[in-house]
């Protein structure tokens, strides 16, 4: 049995990165990858999604060509076999790249298959078993799909499968108003798919501030999305060629019937097949493996990092994982996950970019805070470039002068963010962005405009 110093199981955001520090340490590494190298965010994520946000977005801005004085002869059509190609193209950009650094990365050995623990430390990988004292576990998450009456019997579409498509489809109804569903919404309904959301919560994105919700519903809304909320899903059938949702929803109607269906109701981990219990690492009730703030489980010598851990959900938590993890065995520093902000963006255009705390949690705590809240109508950049929708917040303690958290959707939002997330990092009271001189003519200019008219909450 070959015996490694120390064996990555997956190559997500967090495993590679992490390769690439032991072995500089001097370690003897093992990386297993069962599938694609890059994992979610390379294949099935973030890159393929915002690739195809762009070009939804360039076929947004030609049928708007005429708000801007230009003109484009004949209508808008979008070719879905360059648009996947495209894609293709920059994934795999990521993902070859990826491969090929590992496969060159000297003192790390490449296993392409499935890993599932024998003991706490021990991994059988296809035929061969293989042993190491130190294992991190970066394994990602995947769709979940619910037990839904019918849903077993109907061909459904996962973020994974929606990769494949190279036509439109003609309706596409999404089972779910989280960050996924909207942004294959906007995206689809802008290649030109008729497009229905079916969210069982009250309003899109549940643990979002009511006013972002709204915002986010009115941006879709305006482009013929239909958003359904409050409609529960009980059952799913064909009809025909077609595909019917039945709901409980307190308004008519009690279906909705489309050529499609993409199931985006949230993940589950990759913790089903791993053989956890053969070394006695627990999960929590969702199979998600349990971690102290170091990102270590209850077994010596096994790190669980990125979303298969629960305390983060995107590439740059995971990223953030290797890093403490990184930090905490090779430069003698002590790293924490607490130590991070929440910080995150959803793509649609315009964007959000949300840091910290929500108003409604502020609220809830009963701490003395202050608000801000600006228009994007009032924001010079936006109205140059004829997109105004969306608002900006911020909300601030009272008492330490320190920025709780803040939103902008708005043109720009997903960038523009970060000028208020490393004044937090820095624990440096908002007077600080109130006082500095922004850049002319941009959204960012208006965050000290904004922090003016801070007001009690
Ligand atoms: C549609 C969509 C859009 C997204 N957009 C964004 C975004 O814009 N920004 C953002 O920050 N996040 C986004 N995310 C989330 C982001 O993709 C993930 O948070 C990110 O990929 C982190 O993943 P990870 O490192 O935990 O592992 P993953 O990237 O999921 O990789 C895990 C790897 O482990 C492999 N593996 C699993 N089990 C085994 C096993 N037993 N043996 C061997 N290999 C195994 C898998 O094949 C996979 O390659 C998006 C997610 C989705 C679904």
């Amino acid at each position: 049995m070959k015996k490694y110093d120390a064996m990555i199981i997956g190559t997500g955001q967090a495993g590679p990165p992490l390769a690439g520090r032991l072995t500089e340490s001097g370690m003897e590494v093992a990386i297993i990858e069962r599938k694609l190298f890059g994992g979610t965010c390379v294949n099935t994520g973030c890159i393929p999604t915002k690739t195809l946000i762009a070009s939804a977005h360039a076929a947004h801005l030609a049928r708007r060509a005429a708000d801007f004085g230009v003109a484009v002869e004949g209508g808008v059509t979008v070719d879905m076999k360059r648009t996947k190609a495209r894609k293709d193209y920059v994934s795999a950009l990521s993902r070859e790249g990826l491969e090929a650094w590992l496969g060159n990365m000297k003192k790390c050995t490449v296993y392409r298959n499935h890993a599932r623990f024998e003991s706490a430390h021990e991994v059988r990988v296809g035929t061969e078993l293989i042993a190491s004292d130190r294992i991190f576990i970066n394994v990602g998450t995947r769709a979940f799909i619910p037990t839904i009456s019918g849903l077993d019997r109907v061909p459904y579409l996962t973020n994974s499968s929606m990769m494949e498509l190279d036509f439109l489809p003609r309706h596409l109804l999404i089972m779910g108003g989280g960050y996924v569903g909207i942004e294959f919404a906007q995206m689809h309904r802008r290649f030109g798919s008729e497009v229905t959301i079916v969210e069982m919560g009250p309003r899109l994105m549940h643990k979002e501030d009511e006013d972002i919700s709204k915002g986010v519903s009115e941006i879709l809304e305006a482009e013929g999305v239909e958003v359904r909320v409050g409609a529960k899903c009980i059952a799913v059938e064909k009809q025909g060629n077609d595909i019917r949702i039945n709901v409980d929803c307190p308004d008519n109607p009690a279906e909705s019937v489309g050529s499609h269906l993409l199931v985006a109701v949230g993940r589950r981990p990759n913790t089903d097949d791993l053989g956890l219990e053969k070394a006695g690492v627990p999960t929590d009730e969702r199979g998600y493996i349990t971690v102290d703030d170091e990102l270590r489980t209850n077994v010596s010598g096994i790190w669980a990092l990125g979303d298969c851990n629960g305390r983060g959900a995107f590439t740059h938590t995971s990223y953030n994982d290797y890093e403490i993890v990184a930090a905490n065995l090779l430069d003698g520093e002590k790293r924490r996950v607490s130590d991070r902000i929440l910080a995150y963006a959803l793509y649609t255009d315009p964007p959000l970019g949300r840091v910290g705390i929500t108003e409604t949690e502020v609220r809830a705590s009963g701490r003395p805070a202050l608000i801000a809240t600006r228009p994007m109508a009032l924001v010079g950049r936006a109205v140059e470039k004829g997109e105004t929708q969306g608002f900006m917040k911020v909300i601030v303690d009272a008492e330490t002068k320190q920025i709780l958290g803040a939103a902008i959707l708005g043109t720009g939002g997903d960038e523009v963010i970060h000028s208020l997330l490393d004044v937090m990092y820095a624990k440096a009271p908002y007077t600080v962005v109130k006082r500095a001189m922004h850049i002319h003519p941009t959204v960012s200019e208006l965050i000290p405009t904004m922090l003016e008219e801070l007001k009690p909450l």
